[in-house]
Parts: C-alpha cells; sequence; structure tokens
C-alpha cells in the first residue's frame, strides 16, 4: 500500500456512520455468508478500506477525479416544463446521467479503482448482467491502468453486443460464462471463482449496495457525493430542502447515495421498486415489496425466493432493476419506516421515458424513469399541493432507444 497522511477526514458519512456494525450487520441484514476461502481476501478488502476511508490522499485523490475525470458535480435541475404540465408539485432532477460513461455507477467503480491501486492489486474483476457495470468498471481500470475482466453470460453478451464491444474497447477481457441459464448468476459464480483464485492480484469488485460486508458500507460511501451534492445544490436554487427524495432501487446504490445526504433531514425518502407487468411472481423484481428475509451472494437481505430458499426468477423492463436481492442498508431503512419502498410498473416507466424526454429533452435510462414515473404519479395525483419532489435521474437512455423505437415507436400514445 501507497505511503499515506495523517488521517484528516472520513469518506462515511456521519451520520451512516454507525452502519453496518463492525461485523457487516445493518439490524437482520447483510453480514458475510461466504465459502471458508473467501474470508482472508474480504477481511484484506475490509483493512485497506479502514485506513483509505480515513486517509487524506485517498479522499484528495478521489476528489480530483471526480472533478476532472467524471466531470463532476453534476448539476441538479428544476424540470420546470413538465411540472407545469402536471400541476403545482415542482421536480428536480439530479442529473446522474451526466456523469462520465452516463450513469451513476462510475461513482463507486472510481473508488473501488482506487482502492485496487492502493493495495497495490493488479486487475479489477467483476460480473456484469445487461452490461452497464461491466463498462464502467472497464472505465476506472482504464484509467487506473489496471487490467481488467468482466464475466459475462454468454446469453447476455449475445443481447448485449454494443456493451460488450465497449468494454472490449476499454481494454477489459469480456469472459463468458457458459454453465446453466448462462445470465447473471453463472456470472457471479465464475467471478468468485477467479477471485478465490488469484486474491492476491485481483480486487472483486461489485455493482452495487449489495454482496458481503464491506461492499454495501463502501459502494455507499462512494455514492454519497450524489446526495451532498444534491443537498447543497437544492438549497442554493431554492433556499430549502426538498420535500421528497426518489430514487429506483435495483440493488440499491443510486438511491442509497442520493438518501445519504438527506437521511437525517425532515425530508420524505422514497425507493421506487420495478413492478415489472404485474404483482404475480416472475412478473416482477419489487423485491422489499414481495420478498422475505433470505441469503444471496453473500449476505442477508429481502429476498424473492422460491421454497427452497432459491433466488426466483424476476423481470423488469430496465435490465438494470431485475434483480432478486436488495442491498442491506435499504432493508433495515424499510423496517425502521425511515424509507418507503414502492413501485413503478414497466408501462409506468414507458411513460415517464417519453415524457421526459419531449417536455424537458432528458432522454432518461428505464432505470431511471421508474423514479420519474413516481413524481409524475405524485404530483397528478395532488394538482394542487406545491411541494418539491427531487429525483436521481441515475443515468441516460441511449441503451435504450433501440428497444423502445421497436417496441413503442416514437411514443406517441404517451404524450401529455
Ligand atoms: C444499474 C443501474 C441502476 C440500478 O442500480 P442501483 O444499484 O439500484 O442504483 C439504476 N439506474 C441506472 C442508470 C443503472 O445503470
Amino acid at each position: 500500500m501507497g505511503p499515506l497522511n495523517f488521517p484528516l477526514m472520513k469518506l462515511t458519512p456521519r451520520s451512516l456512520a454507525h452502519t453496518p456494525d463492525p461485523t457487516g450487520y445493518f439490524g437482520n441484514y447483510g453480514g458475510v455468508f461466504v465459502p471458508p476461502e473467501l474470508e482472508a481476501p474480504l477481511a484484506e478488502v475490509r483493512g485497506a478500506y479502514d485506513v483509505v476511508s480515513r486517509s487524506h490522499d485517498f479522499i484528495e485523490e478521489l476528489r480530483r477525479i471526480r472533478r476532472h475525470f467524471q466531470g463532476r458535480p453534476t448539476p441538479t435541475y428544476h424540470a420546470a416544463r413538465l411540472s407545469k404540465k402536471l400541476g403545482k408539485t415542482q421536480i428536480y432532477l439530479k442529473r446522474e446521467d451526466l456523469n462520465h460513461t452516463g450513469a451513476h455507477k462510475l461513482n463507486h467503480c472510481m473508488g473501488e479503482g482506487l482502492l485496487a491501486h492502493f493495495m497495490g492489486k493488479k486487475k479489477l474483476i467483476a460480473e456484469t448482467g445487461a452490461g452497464q457495470h461491466g463498462v464502467a468498471l472497464a472505465t476506472a481500470a482504464a484509467y487506473f491502468g489496471l487490467e481488467c475482466d468482466i464475466y459475462m453470460g454468454e446469453v447476455d453478451m449475445a443481447k448485449q453486443a454494443p456493451n460488450v464491444a465497449r468494454m472490449q474497447i476499454l481494454g477489459a477481457r469480456v469472459i463468458p460464462a457458459t454453465e446453466g441459464l448462462k445470465t447473471l448468476k453463472e456470472a457471479v459464480d465464475a467471478a468468485l471463482v477467479a477471485y478465490i483464485q488469484d486474491p492476491v492480484n485481483q480486487l472483486y469488485c461489485i455493482g452495487s449496495v449489495v454482496g458481503p460486508h464491506p461492499f454495501p458500507m463502501m459502494v455507499r460511501d462512494f455514492q454519497q457525493v450524489v446526495g451532498l451534492e444534491a443537498r447543497e445544490q437544492f438549497i442554493e436554487m431554492t433556499g430549502n430542502l426538498p420535500d421528497m427524495v426518489v430514487a429506483c432501487v435495483g440493488g440499491g446504490s443510486n438511491a442509497m447515495g442520493l438518501f445519504a445526504g438527506f437521511i437525517d433531514d425532515p425530508v420524505e425518502l422514497r425507493g421506487i421498486e420495478p413492478l415489472g407487468k404485474g404483482p404475480a411472481p416472475g412478473e416482477h423484481s419489487a423485491t422489499m415489496t414481495y420478498g422475505s428475509e433470505g441469503i444471496i451472494h453473500g449476505f442477508r437481505c429481502y429476498l424473492l425466493q422460491n421454497e427452497n430458499g432459491e433466488p426466483a426468477p424476476v423481470h423488469s423492463i430496465a435490465s438494470g432493476l431485475d434483480y432478486p436481492g436488495v442491498g442491506p442498508e435499504h432493508c433495515a431503512l424499510k423496517d425502521s419506516g425511515r424509507v418507503k419502498y414502492l413501485t413503478a410498473s414497466d408501462r409506468d416507466a414507458v411513460e415517464a421515458f417519453y415524457v421526459l424526454s419531449r417536455c424537458e429533452g432528458i432522454i432518461p435510462a428505464l432505470e431511471s424513469a421508474h423514479a420519474v414515473a413516481h413524481a409524475i404519479h405524485l404530483a397528478r395525483e395532488n394538482p394542487e399541493i406545491a411541494r418539491t419532489v427531487l429525483v436521481n435521474l441515475s443515468g441516460r437512455g441511449d441503451k435504450d432507444m433501440d428497444y423502445l423505437i421497436e417496441h413503442f415507436g416514437t411514443g406517441e400514445e404517451f404524450r401529455i
């Protein structure tokens, strides 16, 4: 590990510093449920993160990267035309679509890359489903001059050819997972096997606030920049805090990042899960709404599972949201009542996609469109209530356009 200055500051938000507990639990959720071979590598990551998260050098370097490479701070934007069409609710957007690579995921990938650099690792490894995490991590690896192996189900590779090409252009190796259904689950298994084989040279980098301790804490800490910026920007723009803060929840990283900025404030926090085609099993991925406690990918959380405790099949039109588990801190925030978790359907998200594009000139990712859909729903429900709603626009919609044009054309049916 490189030389580190005397600790001057801490990366963990003060208000969340008491979570998780030292064993990685957020209430009943989280922890470490891994094969014995992974315990030592995870302990090394915990030790390293404990040092760097208090290191002046690390934090200063991360700030420099965010400003000069990622283009942060991203703006907070008042969607005035959309708001006016809907009534008195004022909708604001935190523009993570303008973060380099077009989504919030790079925030934690640059943190993980910098951690690998400080730990003296040579290679970043991860699995990817639709390829969004793979592209963000390949970007971080290129920046730090590290090798990068991305494990991806063979079926997903065929479906997501443009993201496979992006990763390869960025210098990553995309390794097909050829077992079983050849999708995300098999890719996770393959990535963990590879990590166990060489934890000395490689760092495993997770794609959301999920996985065994310390990943849910680390990814939250790296994402909280979204909430801290948004809070300052919102107060500067309006003189007040927002009444409500809304974000979509897949694994929960963009939501956790935004919520971290407002957790101690008198602000209502809402996480929006994908209701997909409806509440029947297999048609949605609304984990917190319909799931029960279980274990997936090394941690305990609410889980959509079958009678044997295996993760159940899930669906969402937004491939970044179709995960049967959810971050452990969200589970604790649901139980405590601090955050409310609600749903938006595929159709709600598609409507929000076209409406935001037409009204504001911003094409959102289908994931983010779930959060926008909730804001639209709130505004329509009570057109006379003048409240402010801040939405995390977690990413841009370029990746979704081919699909939408094919299935919904130019979206004439969604004009408002
Ligand atoms: C991956 C992704 C998500 C879902 O991930 P979270 O960890 O729940 O934030 C949301 N929005 C976009 C644009 C994504 O790429």
